[in-house]
């Protein structure tokens, strides 16, 4: 299934993608895409539902807002340098063990909202990412069974504000975490339809030039670990997001950097997640 969440900002209703490719309204199925539809099994309630529904759910428009596909989660967890040739740009080293950091949840915006540049901002970068969506509460959970606690997956833009990010002291977190810095969607594609998450080329351009093109088979820590990995040190619950890292191709990367400015039109996309596009102002 493909979940999208519809309507003005704040005030989202739940749809789905159909297997003809037509949005539709499943507002009557009475629940929205929360922590507690996906801990009660929601996702199998759903289909369930769709299967006698479907046909008369309103179709939507192909000019409606598309908001974050989920209701705002507990937390993001970002990973960070987990492709080798992104450490190499920003000029890391290659981590033992994968870096964790968080990135506010008051930063999710729908997939295709405007990107504001945060006040004082001088560089604000892109970052494409395949994100994980927790299905179920997750604690020492082991990698062989990892995938078991996964919803499914998100195409994610985890913008960056370098400056913020390494020029002002302490954490990562002030670089990832101002309003709309994670455009996510434009669905979350739940797992039974991406057989290996590990497998998926992943791409971004800015004003039409190719920025980054790669592949999640590149990644050093895959997402069964990953989820394994961070379930030791805190409780994953329903609808939490993991976002897997970037490729190289940043705008930190380039020789000089390249950061975005008003005007600018992100366009990104991952195999089978679909596409989102930001207008930078
Ligand atoms: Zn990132």
């Amino acid at each position: 299934m493909k979940l999208l969440r519809f309507g003005e900002p704040g005030k989202e209703k739940p749809g789905v993608v159909t297997n003809w490719s037509k949005k539709i309204d499943v507002s009557a199925f009475g629940e929205d895409y929360t922590e507690s539809f996906l801990a009660t099994d929601g996702l199998k309630r759903l289909a369930q539902w769709l299967s006698v529904n479907e046909t008369s759910c309103p179709v939507l428009g192909n000019n409606i807002r598309l908001g974050p596909c989920i209701v705002r989660p507990s937390k993001i967890i970002c990973v960070g340098l987990n492709y080798a040739k992104h450490a190499k740009e920003g000029g890391m080293e290659i981590p033992s063990q994968p870096i964790i950091f968080f990135k506010s949840t008051t930063a999710i915006v729908g997939p295709n909202d405007d990107l504001i540049i945060p006040r004082n901002s001088t560089k604000t970068d892109w970052e494409v990412e395949l994100a994980v969506v927790i299905g179920k509460k997750a604690t020492y959970v082991d990698e062989a069974n990892a995938l078991e606690y996964v919803a499914g997956y998100v195409l994610h833009n985890d913008y960056s504000e370098r400056a913020f990010q390494l020029e002002h002291g302490g954490q990562w977190v002030k670089g990832k975490s101002a309003d709309t810095f994670a455009p996510l969607g434009p669905w979350l594609v739940t797992k039974d339809e991406i057989s290996d998450p590990n497998a998926l080329r992943l791409w971004l351009n800015v004003n039409g030039v190719i920025r980054q093109d790669s592949n999640t088979s590149d990644m050093i820590f895959k997402v069964p670990f990953l989820v394994s990995y961070i379930s030791q040190y805190m409780t994953l619950l329903p609808g939490d997001v993991i976002s897997t890292g970037t490729p190289e191709g940043v705008g930190l990367g380039f020789n000089p950097p390249v950061y975005l400015k008003a005007g600018d039109v992100v366009e990104l996309g991952i195999d089978g997640l679909g596409t989102s596009t930001q207008h930078v102002r």
